[in-house]
């Protein structure tokens, strides 16, 4: 398994770390198979999702704040920490995507990037890569 940290810079955002997960796939030299992206975080996870318009990013994190309000809106949140819509935002999102992988490289669709969610940075997180190979040799 291979690991890499991230440095978030601010309380929310979507950090493209499809360059780090390919530089690992590359170390690991798996040719068939998939790689895990790991969060071992509670309150950031990873998606996969557009990369070419930052616009999705941004519309993403604003309607998961319209969604899940800071304050809780009309129901209070009881953990103590603060953070509810953190937690419940990056249950969401998901602790981690899963990402075939062929003639050793990342088969992401043209449009796609990986990204580590940030919910409540800014924060250093670690994100884990699990290189995973075929059992059918192809
Ligand atoms: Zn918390």
């Amino acid at each position: 398994m291979r690991q890499f940290g991230v440095a978030t810079t601010r309380r929310e955002e979507f950090v493209d770390i499809t360059r780090q997960v390919a530089q690992a796939l590359a170390e690991s030299g798996l040719e068939e198979g998939a790689v895990l992206v790991y969060s071992p975080h509670t309150t950031a996870g990873v998606t996969i999702n557009e990369g070419a318009d930052p616009d999705v990013r941004r519309d993403m994190l604003a309607h998961l704040a319209a969604l899940v309000p800071l304050d809780g809106g009309g129901s209070r949140f009881r953990h103590a920490e603060g953070n509810s819509d953190a937690h419940i935002k990056t249950s969401l999102m998901g602790p981690s995507q899963l990402v075939p992988v062929s003639g050793g490289s990342l088969q992401l669709g043209t449009w796609q990037k990986i990204y580590l969610c940030e919910f409540d940075g800014p924060r250093r997180r670690m994100v884990l890569v699990q290189t995973l190979a075929s059992g059918e040799g192809a």
